[in-house]
């Protein structure tokens, strides 16, 4: 054999080499990681039983049930709305392994693009998965894409615009679940994920729907609450709750002119109650430094301390970082006072449940603590 024939022999192996490497891991991506059946679980029911178009398609997903047997309210949780939210899943897995109903039910979806988990954004060096630690051993979760997986639902348009209003924006956003609602049946892949979820409110009734989410230290909207105009009382109890708990949030109403989004459609669409909460995440922020595990899970960065002090980020920052587990507390922490703000007030249709820890319990405690595999 020639001496150029050699090297291309080499160069050949090695190029298949590299696809098996690689190949394997854009597969491994696409499994689902594991959610565990946790003591309130009464029912796992599919997306697709409220918009059987789902059925089959990479947009369906699992809706969790804890059904209390007791008569009351109900309040849908949306996780996973942005898979590169990591407190937003991680906050949802946390209520389905853990929350016990006394009274009305909860609807879990932890996975709400499950799309979105199977891939993650090029050119972001975000990490592919993160780990958290337990006492039972060792546990990792996708750290998914801001949208729909382009495998699933391609091309985009050049201008996308959102069917029930007419706005447009960047055809990229054709692929974002938090600008397709309230859905359409005969859309695209995302917008027939947000249908679906706009029906299973409009089917059980679902008196609250809270859509977690994650923001850049210096994005306005960040560490905050944002409330549909039917919503106002209640979250601004929970402000009030939150503030009692030395956590402080902002409270913001959501606006009319910004379409699609769950805290504007759902609540003018639907009859539920609808809030969308933000959490500071720097591992999704345009400032950040060095992109890995380290920065998803501690939410320590250099340079945005940098920033805090040149006074442009719009939540407190300093060595300590925000944690994953203090963006867990909050969101959680956040849900227990939806619930008792609402009962308070509405005596008799409660909304009751217990097994979660508080947000100081938490911070005592690890992540892991209330995420063991089973
Ligand atoms: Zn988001």
């Amino acid at each position: 054999m020639k001496k150029h024939q050699m090297s291309a022999a080499f160069f050949l192996v090695l190029a298949l080499g590299v696809s098996i490497v690689t190949g394997a891991d854009f597969l491994a991506k696409r499994k689902p990681f594991p959610i565990y059946k946790g003591p309130g679980v009464t029912e796992i029911r599919m997306l697709s039983e409220w918009f059987e178009g789902l059925s089959g398609s990479p947009g369906d997903t699992e809706v969790y049930v804890l059904d209390s047997g007791v008569p009351g309210a109900s309040m849908l949780v949306l996780g996973g709305t942005h898979p590169n939210e990591p407190s937003s899943h991680i906050s949802a897995v946390m209520l389905v392994e853990n929350a016990v109903p006394a009274a009305g039910v909860l609807y879990v979806m932890p996975r709400s693009n499950t799309s979105g988990f199977t891939h993650n954004d090029p050119q972001e060096g975000a990490p592919q998965s993160f780990t958290i630690q337990t006492p039972m051993g060792a546990r990792r979760f996708s750290y998914g894409s801001r949208a729909t997986n382009p495998v699933h639902q391609w091309p985009d348009p050049n201008v996308y615009i959102h069917a029930s209003s007419g706005q447009s924006l960047s055809g990229s956003e054709t692929r974002n679940l938090n600008r397709g609602f309230p859905g359409r049946p005969n859309g695209t892949l995302t917008e027939q994920v947000c249908y679906g979820i706009t029906q299973l409110i409009r089917d059980k009734g679902i008196t609250i729907s809270v859509d977690l989410h994650e923001a850049s230290p210096e994005y306005p909207v960040v560490n905050a609450i944002v409330a549909h105009p039917r919503a106002m009382g209640l979250a601004s109890e929970t402000v009030l709750g939150l503030e009692m708990q030395n956590i402080t949030i902002g409270l913001e109403p959501s606006p009319v002119n910004l379409r699609g989004l769950t805290h504007r459609e759902l609540g003018d669409h639907t009859e539920t109650l609808a809030i969308l909460i933000e959490t500071a995440n720097p591992s999704q922020g345009r400032l950040r430094g060095r992109t890995d595990e380290a920065l998803v899970l501690t939410g320590v960065d250099p340079w945005y301390v940098k920033a805090q002090k040149l006074g442009r980020l719009y939540v407190p920052y300093d060595e300590s970082g925000h944690p994953l587990k203090q963006r867990v507390g909050r969101h959680v922490a956040s849900l227990q006072e939806i619930a008792f703000g609402w009962t308070l007030n509405n005596p008799d249709k409660p909304l009751e449940f217990s097994g979660l820890p508080s947000y100081d319990e938490l911070m005592e405690k690890d992540l892991g603590s209330y995420l063991q595999p089973k």
